[in-house]
């Protein structure tokens, strides 16, 4: 089926041409015997307009054109009177591929994003979610891009793994064992041997641990793919299953990560306003007005470097000043979400990089200061995300290692592999993960991470 895209219609001016497009009505109207439809196939967030007169085509054809209605029209390419558009199509023919009736649920403008949710199988056709899924794939695109310039190698990590040593809890299982009728030992704990694996598996939380394996071997690599984690937080920040890179680099120090973080994030936000200029146009003007100003405001600002300890007097201060937040943060509390944004959006009024949190709160993994009560963890906190990225130099001292993992009472049974990285030719090494969904809610100013993923998985929502 030969057709031009509408993206490529748009830039045409061989005005006289014969032009085949297929797409879907946006709208239709008309008057005194002429109509004109709002085509769009997804190629653009722009529409092409089709013109045409009644009496050129049967009656029921016409009828057929409705909003929602996938056509083929053939017709001549010519310049068009109208404000805002270079070209339009005069129709010669219309199929109708696939009419649409009243029934659609796509027919009234602005719906809710609750009511768009449960339609999303359809709501790629709307404009935004059209915008945002564009936006997305080419933030995909700049990711890949971004870590083959720099001499990252792509590395595939398991999503089904047997380790859950770092998410304790949250972690879905994966078996092929009937759940009506499982076999218990003596003290009531299932007897794994004759499941699929042979032993407890579940879906990954994080493909770091693996990714050091490839960093303590490549020097440089790189993981995206999806994570899992069965975390029941109904946040707008949380999903069941979502995207990460992380990227995991031999002989990077605190410095060296946080530059390649920074420089990271500003690449792809730098990529979003080359490459998707249309479609953030449309999100400024209909989802956020201030969307493109604060794309371009992360790529001037030099991110701040802050130390947790630092960070902690910062909102005390604010606190006895007045400042409410619903959570507490002494020295030794994890951060919640209010107070990140605080630093971020009232305090510096740029993004933080804070570092060196109380190792109570942090994974067992991360390199110990000398203080040996603060480790070298570096996350990035975003204006209106909270934080985007999670990174940390990594313990390389297998005796330190060794010592935190007995401190936590953690079995090293099923840690013995990675436990080799420091036992035979340990190395310096550093690494981050970035929930992608966090980047598109940030580039596409949308609010809900529900609505930057096609399907959205979180508690008791696993529909499509
Ligand atoms: P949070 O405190 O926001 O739950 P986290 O500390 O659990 O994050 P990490 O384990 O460091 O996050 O994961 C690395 C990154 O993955 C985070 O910075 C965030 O961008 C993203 N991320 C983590 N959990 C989720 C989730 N449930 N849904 C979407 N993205 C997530
Ligand atoms: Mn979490």
């Amino acid at each position: 089926m030969k057709r031009t895209k509408v993206i490529d219609a748009l830039k045409r001016t061989d005005f006289g041409s014969e032009i085949t497009v297929m797409g879907w009505v946006r709208s239709k109207r008309g008057s005194k015997g002429i109509f004109f439809i709002a085509l769009n196939d997804g190629s653009t967030i722009k529409n092409v307009q089709i013109v045409g007169e009644d009496q050129n085509f049967d009656e029921e054809t016409v009828k057929q054109i409705t909003t929602g209605a996938c056509l083929r029209v053939v017709g001549t390419l010519v310049e068009s009177p109208a404000a805002g558009q270079a070209s339009e199509i005069q129709a010669g023919e219309i199929e109708v591929l696939g009419p649409c009736d009243n029934t659609y649920p796509l027919q009234k403008k602005g719906a809710s994003w609750e009511y768009l949710r449960t339609v999303a199988h359809m709501r790629p056709r709307t404009n935004t979610f059209g915008a945002i899924l564009r936006i997305r794939h080419n933030m995909a695109m700049a990711i890949h891009t971004y870590f083959y310039e720099h001499g990252f190698y792509y590395f595939h990590t398991p999503l089904i793994t047997a380790s859950d040593c770092e998410g304790a809890g949250n972690m879905f299982q994966v078996t092929t064992k009937n759940l009506y009728d499982l076999r218990k030992d003596e003290e009531g704990k299932i007897i794994y041997d004759d499941d699929f694996f042979g032993q407890q598996a579940s879906l990954t939380v994080s493909g770091q641990l693996e990714g050091e394996l490839g960093a303590t071997a490549l020097g440089q690599i790189y993981t995206f793919g999806p994570t899992f984690r069965a975390e029941n937080s109904n946040t707008p920040r949380h999903l069941a299953e979502f995207w990460m890179i992380e990227p995991e680099m031999a002989f990077y120090d605190k410095e060296d990560l946080m530059d390649l973080e920074e420089d990271f994030i500003k690449y792809c936000v730098r990529w979003a306003l080359d490459n998707c200029r249309d479609d953030l146009e449309f999100l400024n003007k209909m989802v956020d007005k201030t969307l493109i100003e604060r794309l371009e405001g992360v790529l001037q600002e030099a991110f701040v470097r802050l130390p947790y300890t630092q960070g902690i007097e910062i909102l005390k201060e604010a606190v006895a000043k007045g400042r409410k937040f619903e959570f507490p943060c002494e020295w030794g509390d994890d951060l919640a979400s209010e107070h990140e944004r605080y630093l971020v959006e009232e305090y510096f009024k740029k993004p933080v990089i804070m570092t060196d949190y109380p190792k109570e709160i942090k994974a067992f993994y991360m390199k110990l200061n000398e203080d040996g009560r603060t480790m070298q963890g570096t996350d990035v906190l975003f204006p209106q995300i909270g934080e985007i990225i999670g990174g940390s130099v990594r313990e390389e001292n297998y005796g330190k290692l060794m010592n935190e993992i007995n401190r936590r009472g953690m079995e090293t049974e099923k840690l013995e592999w990675y436990l080799d990285t420091r036992r035979w030719g340990s190395c310096p090494h550093a690494g981050f993960g970035l929930g992608f969904e966090r980047l598109i809610l940030f580039v596409t100013g949308m609010q809900n991470i529900r609505d930057v993923i096609p399907f959205p998985r979180t508690p008791k929502n696993c529909e499509f």
